[in-house]
């Protein structure tokens, strides 16, 4: 493979790409939602010369696949990116800034789509050089925790004769252009509960004739510390957060419910039923120490994020011709989530980061922060490197399949 020759053309699309980036970041759509966005990615695939797409998932005219056959049957490799935007108002006032309140492209899907559509038009230009297909994902909803893309579309068969697959996320905490690989875990399973403790409200000088939801509420909280330092193995890793706690609203008054809502993260299937197992009895327990009534509402979201050890290494690999020895490294395990990992509960994949943080651009605030922005310098990287990477899984499966 001739890796200057794909730098070059990756690099002739840095304008283009950056045009269609900011034009997505001025109209962000959340998940679910992403219809013009579908319409616009169609139409380019369309224009670029792919013939059958497959747009929609669920029933709803958001997300699209589109196939590319090289010049001979062989193996088929997906590669994937998420198109939704957040439900956050963006700050800031950048000329391409969001036309929408209370919609941003926070999170960077805006980069994955110009990289990803640019891929696609770059390896159809490239379609008679190789064997084999490679599969394009346009996810929609990965940001809908409860309600994702990712499973709907392996649901509906997106996977179908897929041998690998690959998914990259621009990661504005490292330098624009440095990629970071992992083998095996890489981001954490991440489940959603809600616990709501029953008492009976009453005067605030009273506490005699009240049960006290509140108080209860504040010992769980301190008790549900005792999971990850008391029953975890140590040399595994957890996580459990409050995301929101509420109770009454006046001072003289004892509520008679409390209600609170979080989060539960780990990498191991095992401790995630340990850990699911522990804060459920600690609810009931401590709701009846306190003569309170628990409803808990457990929700699993997403599995860990683990990457496949040999296409880990290809992508480290892959990484390293296009980027150079100075600019990869291995990443660290995120407790954040992806859901990626549904694809890869299906087949092997991996999923990778590419830096687009730089200080002088303002584009290293945190992801899903509202004013959070891509280095557009970096998309010639991204579309070199998913370019790169699908013909080297491509030639690996290959080899794999004569050896
Ligand atoms: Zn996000
Ligand atoms: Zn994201």
């Amino acid at each position: 493979m001739d890796i200057a020759r794909i730098r070059d053309m990756a690099q002739k699309m840095a304008e283009p790409a950056t045009e269609m980036r900011r034009f997505l970041h001025t109209n962000p759509e959340p998940s679910w939602h992403e219809v013009e966005t579908t319409r616009f990615i169609a139409s380019e695939l369309e224009e670029t010369g792919f013939k059958g797409i497959k747009i929609g998932v669920e029933g709803k005219p958001v997300g699209l696949v589109a196939d590319l056959k090289g010049k001979e049957d062989g193996p088929l490799v997906a590669l994937r990116t998420d198109i939704d935007a957040l439900s956050i108002t963006e700050e800031g006032d950048l000329p391409y800034k969001s036309r929408r309140d209370g919609a941003s492209h926070a999170c960077g899907h805006d980069g994955h789509i110009a990289i990803l559509l640019h891929t696609a038009k770059l390896l159809y230009s490239m379609k008679d050089e190789f064997s084999g297909g490679v599969r394009f994902i346009f996810q929609p909803a990965e940001e809908k925790g409860d309600h994702s893309g990712a499973p709907a579309m392996v649901k509906e068969g997106v996977l179908d004769g897929v041998d690998a697959v690959a998914g990259m996320h621009l990661w504005a905490h490292v330098p624009t252009g440095r990629v970071q690989w992992r083998a095996g875990p890489v981001m954490a399973s991440v489940d959603g509960w809600e616990v709501k403790f029953f008492g009976q409200g009453g005067h605030g000088a009273m506490p005699q004739n009240a049960v006290d939801p509140t108080v209860t509420a504040a010992n769980f909280i301190l008790a549900l510390q005792t999971v990850v330092s008391r029953e975890v193995n140590p040399l595994e890793t957890g996580v459990i957060s409050v995301g929101k706690l509420v109770s009454g609203d006046v001072i003289n008054i004892i509520p008679d419910r409390a209600e609170m809502i979080g989060n539960i993260r780990t990498f191991n299937p095992t401790v995630r039923d340990k850990m699911e197992a522990a804060f459920r009895r600690i609810a009931e327990g401590v709701a009846a120490t306190y003569r309170c009534r628990a409803e808990i509402k457990y929700t699993t979201l997403y599995p860990p994020v683990i990457n496949d050890s040999s296409l880990a290494e290809l992508l480290r690999d892959t990484a390293l011709q296009v980027v150079g020895e100075n600019n990869v490294e291995e990443s660290p395990m995120l407790m954040a989530s992806e859901d990626f990992s549904f694809y890869q509960m299906k087949v092997p994949g991996v999923l990778f980061f590419l830096g687009s943080g730089d200080e002088a651009k303002g584009t290293t605030a945190p992801h899903h922060s509202p004013k959070f922005n891509v280095d557009d310098t970096v998309l010639p990287t991204g579309i070199s490197l998913m370019t790169a990477f699908a013909l080297n899984m491509l030639e690996k499966l290959r080899e794999g399949r004569s050896s």
